[in-house]
């Protein structure tokens, strides 16, 4: 296949095009799901292999001081803060995402606590919405309840009667981008408290938590952060509310002197008091090496080269002719659109498996959507092309019809 030579050409100028050494790639594979599960950073499975070896295999539980264990939470909380806009003592890596939203909830509620209602958008990542659910169980639907609502009608319910508004940044199926500042400044203005889910943003898109002025924010390690699978999620909490904050996993780690082993809570200052439990350390030192990935990296350079790479395979799907049956379900606007495409078509497991078995791996998301993931840091602008030429050639001679592509497994 020929490439294009302004395709070469991008890749010749592109100052991340090194980027990619820095990841285990496995040969004949070229990988658009990074949104999912981002690619495997070398450092990453070094610093786990070392972790296992000497500091678990040899220095054992002399490790949680000799090696700083017990340190990691916050060192990787403030790698990922200048990532979000955060400034120091503001972001802490700890649980999983919805345990996060868990904690951040309640906490915001019980800020808030004059009023009851969580208002979010009915297509959120499904997680997010069962948290409120089980909190609702929980307090009762006197004190928790609630309400989603299409995202076109948001803004009209931001009044007086909300408590919490909890949005994803980016929406998981589409890719689309929230105006973070003028959602949270519109619900500031009702007395509503904000919550923002960065699990699609962080480390793809350029976010300014402190200059939006959020209240709080939780995210994912595990994908455009390539912390490895079930890595450790983030908690930010604005200075401001963490000196009257409740907290409810009152976990010991989260307590003001653990070690000194009083029956009673005491929460510690500060971001610490997000902590619950134990931290999961392997997990903890993959993410933190995964992070030095990002040490020379600007979040605009990235941002720059993924709207182009998402602009190239919405304009081969507007002007192919192979391609004008699927339709684009992500923005057509670049600045709207954060580092995925959304891709619609009645036939679209078939053609996810089809693009797989080609080395081209995306994903399915119900009901009908081929989502194609775009990690700068490791795809070039040729892999792209590549990819576009491979879904044309597909669509074309109707691959994705074999048999074989049907077949559905546990995970899609
Ligand atoms: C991926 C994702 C999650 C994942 O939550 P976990 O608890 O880490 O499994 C949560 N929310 C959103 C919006 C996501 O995209």
């Amino acid at each position: 296949m020929s490439i294009p030579e302004y395709i070469l050409e991008w890749d010749r100028n592109d100052s991340l095009a090194q980027k990619k050494n820095e990841f285990y790639l496995p040969p004949g594979k070229r990988y658009f799901d990074g949104n999912s599960l981002g690619a495997m950073p070398k450092l990453a499975a070094e610093q786990v292999q070392q972790t296992l070896t000497q500091e678990w295999g040899v220095d054992l539980i002399d490790s949680w001081n000799k090696h700083q264990w017990i340190d990691l939470p916050q060192k990787v909380g403030e790698k990922i803060a200048r990532l979000i806009g955060a400034s120091a003592g503001q972001v802490i890596a700890a649980d999983s995402t919805s345990v996060n939203l868990f904690k951040v909830l309640a906490a915001a509620l019980q800020l808030n606590s004059g009023r009851h209602k969580v208002l979010s958008q009915s297509d959120n990542f499904p997680t997010d919405l069962y948290m409120v659910q089980g909190l609702s169980a929980l307090l009762g639907d006197d004190r928790c309840e609630l309400i989603d609502v299409p995202e076109a009608d948001i803004e009209t319910h931001l009044n007086e009667d909300i408590a919490v508004l909890m949005l994803t940044h980016v929406n998981f199926r589409s890719g689309k981008i929230h105006d973070m500042q003028r959602l949270t400044e519109l619900a500031q203005a009702k007395g509503i408290i904000v919550i923002w889910d960065l699990a699609h943003s962080a480390g793809a898109v350029p976010i300014a938590l402190d200059d939006c002025h959020v209240d709080f924010a939780v995210g994912c390690g595990y994908k455009f952060l390539n912390g490895g699978p079930g890595a450790p999620s983030f908690v930010y909490v604005a200075k401001r509310h963490q000196a009257n904050l409740q907290q409810p996993l009152t976990g010991w780690m989260g307590h003001a002197t653990p070690f000194s082993f009083d029956k009673n809570y005491q929460p510690a200052p500060g971001i610490d008091q997000l902590l619950c439990g134990t931290p999961s350390i392997l997990s903890m030192r993959a993410l933190d090496a995964a992070l030095n990935v990002f040490d020379s990296v600007e979040i605009l350079s990235v941002r720059e080269k993924s709207k182009r790479q998402t602009q190239l395979i919405i304009d081969s799907v507007q002007s192919v002719d192979e391609l004008k049956e699927l339709s684009i379900v992500s923005p057509i606007d670049a600045e709207q659109r954060a580092s995925q495409v959304a891709l619609a078509h009645e036939s679209a497991f078939a053609i996810t498996q089809c693009l797989i078995d080609q080395g081209f791996v995306v994903d399915f998301r119900e009901p009908n959507i081929i989502r194609i993931g775009v990690t700068p840091l490791y795809l070039s602008y040729e892999d792209v092309f590549r990819f576009v030429t491979a879904l044309t050639a597909i669509m074309r001679e109707k691959l994705y019809l074999k048999s074989k592509y049907a077949i559905r497994q546990k995970v899609t």
